[in-house]
């Protein structure tokens, strides 16, 4: 399997992650099962955050660099994607489109 290109395309990136999935033997796995491990990932990804940003963690559990986290985390969220013929990019767009008709607002802090 070739590495993927630096400025890969996110449909470049949900294709890869299938050729990786099929590679590595993971191909079979169900939507569900990817979901549980997106969850751990998000865990990881929060314990990251956690040791970076100095709050207490376990000594004896080690985190790895949020980077890496992140990267696990598409990794996961491309699989997911990819079993519900999810176009991410696609996705993406139509969803911003919504979010951007709406009106952000900051809720004023309740009384103390
Ligand atoms: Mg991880």
């Amino acid at each position: 399997m070739e590495e993927l290109r630096r400025g890969a395309t996110l449909a470049d990136i949900q294709r890869y992650v299938a050729e990786l999935e099929t590679q590595r033997g993971f191909a079979d796995q169900t939507a569900v099962q990817k979901c549980l491990l997106m969850g751990e990932e998000m865990g990881e990804l929060f314990k990251a955050v956690r040791k970076r940003e100095g709050l207490p963690i376990d000594c004896e559990a080690g985190a790895l660099p949020i980077a890496d986290e992140l990267a696990d985390l598409i990794i996961y969220l491309c699989a997911v994607a990819n079993r519900y013929g999810v176009d991410l990019e696609e996705a993406f767009r139509a969803k911003e489109r919504v979010n951007m008709a709406r009106n952000w607002m900051v809720a004023p802090a309740p009384a103390s």
